[in-house]
């Protein structure tokens, strides 16, 4: 991808952002550092990273070779990225199944896990929430009825490679199939970190910009993968731009999981490329609550700070975050980090995924269980994706247990019926009565 590079097409316009591949980032700087314009007289009080860190014993014990300067490098992370038996076997201990999974793996979806994210990984524990979700175990061999390697049919909304077109106004575009961390549930386990996790050729990129440009209901563009935030800050940027330059296109979003898995990625110099593409909106992919750590925190102040929109999307887990109390903590620890809860997924029937897919009853109850209780800001809309690529299906727990007469009866978030003056004809609706001309 070195021509990609070479061949620039857009500099920055106050030409703040090195263009040149930086060697590594310096050492994280304090968000304080920041040279945000003030526009409140008192600055808004952010999470700094923290001057030791659990990583930090993590760091000395599994990579004695590397510096903290080398540990806050997202190139470093991203390089010695556990991506085989004997590295993760050095940091974990494995059980049979994750081992003989690790052995049997062939293709898409390879084991692949940050340092940073491994850090936070139980060594005894295989049945951590957060092991769970990264490690492969044999269950991902067993197929059940119902499920396809592209359940959501994107291959078929595909008009050109890289770009699912399946709502009228909007289009996903997948810039690169490479991940910092491989999620064993990946709704795309089918293409990411596939071919030796090889970002899309530039001849792909401009060929899926073109549709976008020959496309003028496309108004808002969905940058995602694979993440998107694995592109280092040239080619993100000019993405970016080329996007931008398009009239029709009103926002661009981007979903990533980094903020998670490699919270080192959000450096000063990420933000300043994306705040130069404003109205730019972020997807964080998170999946429990302890991956909110003091560097996530840093990470999404930082975002935030840059005036970029926040939500999350979440997969429901089975035995990973499929009860009240962890959602609750998850969501209110986004809304503290300024991520406001955006989607709540039942995981989609990819091949080999059954262990991890709860009844879709379960995510109704779940979301009666936080509706009332807590901040509405706190609730994400729950969504199936329509197998087939019919799109997301929101599914909200039905509040209305019937009418009595010109009364709907509606149950409250305490299971409380409450009725509400609904006339249905249209004399007693008071139609045609004095007021309505008013
Ligand atoms: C999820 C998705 C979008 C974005 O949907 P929103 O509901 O607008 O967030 C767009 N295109 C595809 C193919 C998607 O899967
Ligand atoms: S980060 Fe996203 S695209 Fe990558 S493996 Fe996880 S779910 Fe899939």
């Amino acid at each position: 991808m070195r021509e990609q590079s070479a061949s620039l097409e857009e500099e920055p316009p106050d030409g703040g952002v090195p263009l040149s591949v930086a060697p590594a980032e310096a050492a994280p700087a304090a968000i304080a550092d920041l040279s945000l314009p003030q526009t409140s007289p008192r600055p808004v009080r952010t999470p700094r990273r923290p001057s030791t860190s659990p990583g930090d014993a993590f760091r000395r014990r599994h990579f004695p070779g590397a510096s903290r300067r080398d540990w806050n490098d997202w190139r470093w992370q991203m390089r010695n990225r556990l991506r085989s038996l004997g590295a993760v076997e050095r940091v974990l201990q494995l059980t049979e199944s994750e081992r003989e999974a690790i052995r049997r793996h062939r293709g898409a979806l390879p084991l692949g896990i940050t340092p940073y994210y491994a850090s936070l990984l139980d060594p005894l524990a295989a049945d951590q929430p957060l092991r769970r979700a990264v490690m492969p175990s044999l269950c991902e061999f067993v197929v059940t009825p119902g499920e396809a390697t592209d359940p959501l049919g994107e291959e078929h909304t595909s008009p050109v490679p890289g770009i699912v077109h399946r709502y009228p106004d909007r289009v996903l575009f997948l810039a690169t199939s490479l991940c910092g961390v491989y999620c064993r549930y990946c709704t795309r386990a089918r293409m990411v970190g596939d071919g030796g996790e090889h970002a899309l050729r530039r001849s792909d990129l401009e060929a899926a910009i073109a549709y976008i440009e020959a496309h003028r209901e496309v108004r808002d563009v969905l940058i995602s993968g694979g993440d998107p935030l694995t592109l280092d800050d040239e080619r993100l940027g000019w993405i970016l731009a080329r996007l931008r330059a398009i009239p029709h296109v009103e926002i661009i979003r981007i979903g990533t999981k980094l903020p998670a898995v490699l919270p080192q990625r959000i450096t000063r110099g990420l933000v300043q490329t994306l705040r130069r593409f404003h109205p730019l909106w972020m997807s964080l992919h998170f999946t429990h609550p302890d991956e909110l750590t003091p560097e996530v925190a840093a990470a999404c102040a930082r975002l935030a700070d840059a005036g970029i929109p926040l939500g999350s999307q979440t997969v429901l887990l089975k035995g990973i975050n499929d009860d009240v109390a962890t959602l609750r903590a998850l969501f209110h620890g986004l809304l503290r980090l300024r991520v406001r809860p955006y989607y709540l997924y039942q995981c989609d029937p990819i091949a080999g995924s059954a262990h991890f897919r709860t009844p879709v009853a379960r995510g109704l109850e779940l979301i009666r269980g936080l509706r009332g209780h807590t901040s509405g800001y706190a609730l994400p809309t729950f969504v199936v994706d329509a197998p087939g690529g019919g799109g997301k299906i929101p599914l909200q727990p039905d509040p209305v247990v019937g009418r009595a007469g010109d009364e709907l009866l509606l149950r409250n978030y305490e299971g409380r019926v409450y009725r509400y003056p609904d006339p249905v004809t249209p004399e007693n609706r008071g139609e045609g009565g004095t007021c309505a001309s008013a």
